[in-house]
């Protein structure tokens, strides 16, 4: 894979880009001499909570951290079903079984999310929340999806790290749930310089609990009130995602735009390209193409024509990623759960027929063109 000259995803361009701004940055923290839970992070959680257009915003280490801590805050545990859908990064479900509560799987829908009358089916009398995951930056369905949960009395936890400034209707992602999970993994729409999350929430009183379990259990130093972790934000970070955080109106911009040339130039009959959901905007944390398997039996069983369609592109220079090639219940993490292949045909399915295109700040024209006319080469074989 070496000869690949358009990776799926690089992160110098980025860099590059606002690079003066991220070097100011980094050294004034350098220079300030405070560099845990300072005035980089408080400023931080109001710049990042006036963003997502909620009142609280809780600065943490990382992805999975803000959405263990969610369910923690939330006091969901042992004996108690969480439904999330099936085809996600692994991290979704480690958050629920980190609290020992059961994820239930529900199958996606046309668009790569959780399907609303998935959840209807799945719900039991154990089942406390709802995690919708906002997957590749579309938006899901959250005004049937808010409506259930109102119904039947759940929680309901959004998990953004991929879903930045995508909205449905006029509400941001982050602004439905009781709490919103982020992730600020450098790769990410909204990428840090290293690992740091943040949870959001409109509920003052889940906001002071989730600061609490971050920092040790405790408000006011030495007095801890609940075994909490160690989960913070740190100074650096933070000034580095204030410094990112101007520039997502642009960045998100800039996805769209290569998203809209994929969407334009892409011709190829062998491939599906990716549905937008009426209400919900997709701010194309990836480009999925879908590329069918054979229902007829012939052809070779462990290579997909999304495995050939790889090795297509690859020779000519163009790297592509499958996010993710084992649903998290197929995987041996999760063989405690006891579910077979078959389980949940359709997460199985698009295991084996998705594919990301490259997509990353700083891409030129020329080399979207490139992959498009790869795309369009191929001949399904
Ligand atoms: C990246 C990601 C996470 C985890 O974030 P980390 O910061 O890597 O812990 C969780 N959920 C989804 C959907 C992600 O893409």
């Amino acid at each position: 894979m070496s000869n690949i000259t358009i990776p799926q995803s690089r992160l110098d361009r980025g860099f590059e880009k606002h690079k003066d701004a991220y070097e100011a940055a980094a050294l004034r923290v350098l220079r300030s001499g405070w560099y845990i839970l300072g005035k980089e992070v408080e400023e931080f959680e109001k710049e990042f909570a006036a963003y997502v257009g909620v009142p609280h915003a809780i600065g943490v280490g990382n992805g999975l951290d803000a959405l263990y801590l969610a369910f923690r805050a939330l006091e969901i545990g042992e004996g108690d079903e969480v439904i999330v859908q099936g085809n996600t990064y692994i991290a979704s479900v480690m958050g629920i079984t980190m609290n020992r509560a059961t994820p239930v799987f529900a199958e996606p829908d046309e668009y790569h999310l959780i399907d609303p009358e998935e959840i209807r089916r799945k719900i039991t009398p154990r089942t406390k929340a709802v995690l919708v995951v906002h997957l590749y930056g579309q938006a899901s369905r959250m005004d049937e999806i808010v409506a259930i949960c109102k119904e039947h009395n759940l929680k309901l936890v959004e998990d953004c790290a991929q879903s930045h400034g995508a909205c449905f209707g006029d509400t941001m992602t982050g602004a439905f749930g009781d709490i919103g999970c982020f992730s600020f993994y450098p790769s990410k729409n909204m990428g840090a310089f290293g690992d740091a999350g943040a949870c959001t929430t409109s509920n003052p009183a889940l906001a002071q609990k989730l600061k609490v379990l971050r920092n040790y259990g405790s408000e006011k130093r030495y007095h801890n009130m609940v075994v909490g972790v160690n989960s913070r934000l740190d100074e650096m970070q933070a000034a580095l995602l204030r410094a990112r955080l101007k520039y997502m109106e642009e960045t998100t911009t800039e996805r769209c735009a290569i998203a809209a040339r994929y969407d334009e130039g892409i011709t190829n009959p062998h491939v599906i390209k990716p549905l937008r959901c009426a209400g919900a905007t997709h701010v194309f944390h990836q480009y999925i193409l879908q590329i069918p398997k054979r229902d007829d039996g012939a052809g070779d069983a462990a290579r997909t024509p999304r495995d050939a369609f790889q090795v297509f592109l690859a020779d000519r220079g163009i790297g592509t990623i499958i996010h993710y090639p084992i649903p998290p219940h197929r995987s041996e993490a999760y063989a405690y759960l006891g579910m077979g292949e078959g389980s949940l045909p359709a997460t199985e399915r698009l295991a084996d027929e998705i594919v990301s295109l490259p997509m990353f700040t700083g891409m030129t024209k020329e080399e979207q063109q490139q992959v498009i006319d790869a795309v369009n080469a191929w001949d399904g074989v």
